[in-house]
């Protein structure tokens, strides 16, 4: 199977060597050619446009930024769309609009082309480690094609209903996994500013109804002061807003991500939109006076 991937960026150059050291081949794409150099030396193949790419390959992966992105790279002057053969399968990654992944899969359609939506959770760690979760959207057995592929980048593989479908279930777990970020930046700064040392909170947070995943990331981040990305404020704004028109779209209230919005429009306010998710915790900790660090 002649595979590509497009967009080597934090998750991409994790997922693409995955895919590498399954024994595949990936022709690779991505507009900042450098990121791309490591896996070039390890023997996978350079395409110069996702138009090649698509002329190349029977089945085409994206991870990309936003849905504008996505769209550039489908739609564009040297997009993979100028390249589609009947048949192919085009498998987005990204955290994108469900209602953009089902305009391109029917765009697609039309010319006998497969599009299955795959975002992913677990992060840069879980990238590096192959065991992301793959929500799944679209035609199944488009995805027992492709789930060999699938299956080097993560071990948890959920077929979730029709193409959009895997974006819905990404951005409700975004939704509640950025709240739980926000609540820990909240509760870390408030109980460290009463008196009681951070490590002891989170022993004890860990055990208790509070656990999430974004505090068990602190001993690594926050902590440390280490607010280097992994996963960007500038990405996680982008998905609590596509959360927010999803919910628009279904007339459902969400009072709480209206908040969480609210909270990383204020951090990329403070210039800090290319720093990871735990970043939130700098603003609390500059207005209430506090640093959450464990020397
Ligand atoms: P990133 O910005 O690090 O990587 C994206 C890559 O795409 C970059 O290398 C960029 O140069 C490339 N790119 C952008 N536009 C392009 C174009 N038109 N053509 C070709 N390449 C282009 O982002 P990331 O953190 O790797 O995230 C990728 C996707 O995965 C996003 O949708 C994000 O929301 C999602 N995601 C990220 C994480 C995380 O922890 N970082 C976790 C889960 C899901």
């Amino acid at each position: 199977m002649d595979i590509g991937f497009i967009g080597i960026g934090q998750m991409g150059k994790h997922m693409a060597n995955h895919i590498w050291e399954a024994g595949f081949t990936p022709h690779i794409f991505d507009i900042h050619k450098e990121a791309a150099t490591p896996l070039l030396h390890k023997g996978c193949r350079w395409c110069a446009s996702p138009e090649e790419i698509a002329r190349t390959c029977r089945v085409v992966f994206t991870s990309l930024p936003t849905p504008k992105d996505v769209e550039a790279v489908v739609y564009g002057e040297n997009g993979i769309a100028k390249g589609w053969k009947s048949g192919d399968i085009y498998v987005d990654m990204s955290t994108n609009s469900p209602s953009v992944i089902k305009r391109i899969a029917a765009d697609a359609a039309k010319m006998g082309v497969t599009v299955l939506d795959a975002p992913v959770s677990g992060g840069t760690r879980g990238a590096e480690a192959g065991t992301l979760a793959i929500m799944v959207g679209g035609d199944a057995a488009a995805l027992e094609k492709v789930r060999p592929v699938l299956e080097a980048m993560g071990k948890k593989i959920f077929p979730v209903g029709p193409v959009g479908c895997g974006n819905v279930a990404k951005l409700v777990n975004n939704l509640i996994s950025l709240a739980c970020n926000s609540a820990s930046a909240e509760g870390f700064a408030l109980g460290t500013k009463a008196g009681i040392d951070p490590a002891v909170l989170l022993e004890i947070i860990k055990v208790s109804t509070g656990n999430n995943w974004s505090a068990q990331q602190y001993p690594n981040t926050t902590f440390k002061g280490n607010f280097e990305p992994g996963f960007r404020i500038s990405l996680a704004y982008k998905d609590i807003n596509l959360a927010l028109d999803l919910a628009k779209e279904n007339n459902v209230p969400v009072p709480v991500s209206i908040a969480v919005a609210k909270d990383l429009q204020d951090t990329i306010a403070a210039g800090l939109q290319d720093k990871g998710v735990d970043a939130v915790i700098i603003s609390r900790e500059n207005t209430s006076g506090v640093m959450v660090r464990v020397p």
